[in-house]
């Protein structure tokens, strides 16, 4: 079965064409589905075994200066959530975070004007304070900078640098997007990596693209040798140009982290909670995903990105909350050592 010959080659050497990753993007047949997910498990047990890695999301500043049609934190969402937090309330939740077992601090906003105004001197300083104090790899996910400011990031040694293309399609990007350059966005994920830093590429799914454009787009993001990738499905958000936009079912977004495994043998693929909550996580996990996102403590007063509250105030999005799922499946949260063990090799 030509599916099956896909999958194999795949699981062998990371190799496919579009067509071959448009065939199993559209296919549904439950046998080839089956076989998907079950190379891409056997690929994250090759290369880390029973290890799935935790990251603690610390969403610090929800202003932006742009419009993305898609955002709830677009800048003209009057019925979104803003907030600002300081550098002792970043650090208290990062404590919080790391005490609880994560192994890397998510440092995330929108594309803040004020930050931009102040030339990221709270958050460069932030960096080295989670380094000294807290202990924990640090992510940045602070949009689209400036070639001096990713260097200033990777001279303070933070050690991933998020930006997410959502879509390769120029034309879905240009709508998505609005007012924003694309070529710009994609430069800056290559000069992090000329700096030193790993980087994460991510799309979303169930924005209109076809199955030719995720090809396209799996393609693409692998020439860019990201060390992390993700795929989250988009949530209608409240207040934004799309909010009545027909949402899909998460079908899509399993194929393509198993897809995203089998091109990638080793990298990270994160499972958000941010889509479905904890009750997302073990179908995730069962796509070949090896790291836990978005754990959030209860008490923080942060927002997530796609679900702003699902599963926060109750808790589910903690270490201690993921837990017991992973252990059903037979896997178990990593320690800060091993995380710190992966960065080394992978830098
Ligand atoms: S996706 Fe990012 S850049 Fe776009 S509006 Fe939302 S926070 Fe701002």
């Amino acid at each position: 079965m030509r599916e099956k010959d896909i999958i194999r080659g795949l699981a062998e050497n990371g190799r496919a064409d579009r067509e071959d990753l448009v065939t199993l993007l559209q296919t549904e047949n439950e046998d080839v589905l089956e076989e998907l997910f079950a190379a891409a498990r056997e690929l994250r047990q090759r290369h880390f075994g029973d290890k799935i890695f935790t990251y603690g999301f610390v969403y610090f500043s929800t202003y932006c200066r742009n419009n993305c049609n898609f955002c709830f934190f677009r800048r003209d969402n009057g019925d979104t959530i803003r907030y600002r937090k300081n550098r002792e309330e970043v650090l208290a939740i990062a404590k919080e975070l790391a005490d609880s077992g994560v192994n890397l601090i998510d440092l995330t906003l929108g594309e803040d004007p004020e930050l931009h105004k102040e030339g990221f001197r709270s958050m460069l300083d932030l960096v080295d304070d989670i380094h000294a104090e807290v202990d924990r790899p640090v992510m940045i996910s602070p949009g689209v900078i400036s070639d001096e400011l990713i260097q200033e990031f990777a001279r303070r040694n933070a050690e991933f640098y998020a930006l997410y293309q959502e879509t390769y399609n120029r034309g879905l990007f240009k709508k998505l997007r609005i007012h924003q350059d694309y070529d710009e966005r994609l430069h800056a994920k290559i000069k992090a990596r000329e700096c030193g830093m790993l980087i994460e590429e991510g799309l979303m799914t169930g924005l209109g693209e076809t199955a030719g454009d995720i090809a396209d787009a799996l393609l693409a993001m692998r020439e860019l040798k990201p060390s992390q990738v993700r795929v989250m499905t988009f949530v209608p958000q409240n207040g934004t140009p799309m909010e009545d936009f027909e949402p899909q079912n998460h079908d899509m977004e399993l194929k393509i982290i198993a897809l995203m495994r089998l091109l990638n043998h080793q990298a990270l693929i994160p499972a958000s909670l941010d889509v479905e909550g904890i009750e997302g996580l073990e179908s995730r996990i069962n796509a070949g995903c090896n790291v836990v996102t978005s754990i959030i403590p209860p008490t923080s007063g942060l927002a997530g990105v796609a679900q702003s509250t699902m599963d926060v105030g109750e808790g589910y999005r903690t270490v201690a909350g993921v837990e017991p799922r992973l252990k059903a499946l037979g896997l178990r949260v990593a320690d800060s050592d091993e995380y710190k063990a992966w960065l080394k090799e992978a830098r």
